[in-house]
């Protein structure tokens, strides 16, 4: 779909963990925003100040979308998010990017997840599974705390409900491992992934997490471009 200038009015307003809010869209205009899971919409501050942010809803739901934020970094964009209320209106720039699942692709997927990183894949899985994706596909998920670790739980019942999803999750505070993402995730990473034949990896979150991943991989015999990522911060 090619992007467009969009309105939409904020409906709900979710706070996930302290610093993890939800907020759901309903589009205005146009009444119904067609995108691929793992793309994102553009928020404006100003001629050239915008603030990404993925959608984290499925293209199941094309008239309401649902934006997931970390407020954290404090910046233009968290306390835009932080004082979203419902009846807000919302104009926004979407849908954009290419990190998106490609179907066709016969490979096993690997998901890498630093954090809020975790909203495109979230709707990538939660879209494939609810679509009759078949395949086996695991998904290594690192955060700071167990509160950080959003969309946990929606992981744990796709586990439970597809035999072929495997779903690793790891916080720092209560392991003795690493205490980064990028160690985390690059450890769990080596460890998930013994032989790269017939795999392809979507990893997203911090840049220096991207790189740590992708080496591993790539060690391993993985081709840079079976690598799909996306930088959020
Ligand atoms: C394609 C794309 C999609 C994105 N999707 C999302 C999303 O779905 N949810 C979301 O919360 N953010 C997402 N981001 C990040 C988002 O665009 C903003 O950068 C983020 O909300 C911080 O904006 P800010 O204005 O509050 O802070 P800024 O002033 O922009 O950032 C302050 C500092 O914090 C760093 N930073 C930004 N985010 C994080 C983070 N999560 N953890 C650690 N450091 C960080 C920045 O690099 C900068 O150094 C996405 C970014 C990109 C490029």
């Amino acid at each position: 779909m090619k992007p467009r200038e969009c309105r939409a009015r904020v409906e709900a307003v979710r706070r996930l963990s302290p610093e993890i809010l939800e907020v759901d869209l309903r589009m205005e205009e146009p009444a119904a925003l067609e995108f691929d899971a793992g793309q994102w919409v553009s928020v404006p501050f100003g001629p050239k100040t915008v603030r990404a942010y993925s959608i984290a809803s499925t293209p199941q739901s094309p008239k309401v979308l649902t934006l997931c934020a970390d407020v954290a970094p404090a910046g233009i964009g968290s306390e835009w998010f932080r004082g979203l209320e419902p009846g807000d209106q919302v104009r926004f720039k979407g849908p954009l990017g290419g990190f998106v699942f490609t179907r066709a692709d016969p490979r096993c997927p690997l998901f890498v997840a630093e954090e809020i990183g975790i909203v495109p894949i979230r709707s990538m899985l939660t879209w494939l599974y609810a679509t009759g994706f078949g395949r086996p596909a695991t998904l290594a998920y690192w955060a700071r705390d167990p509160d950080w670790l959003v969309y946990d739980a929606e992981f744990r019942s796709l586990v439970r409900r597809y035999p072929g999803f495997a779903y690793h999750p790891a916080v720092a505070s209560t392991s003795d491992g690493p205490s980064d993402g990028a160690s985390g995730l690059a450890a769990a990473v080596d460890r998930l992934v013994p032989d790269v034949t017939r795999r392809v990896a979507y990893v997203c979150g911090g840049e220096s997490m991207i790189h740590r991943v992708r080496d591993v991989l790539v060690a391993k015999g993985l081709d840079r471009k079976s690598v799909k990522w996306e930088k959020f911060w």
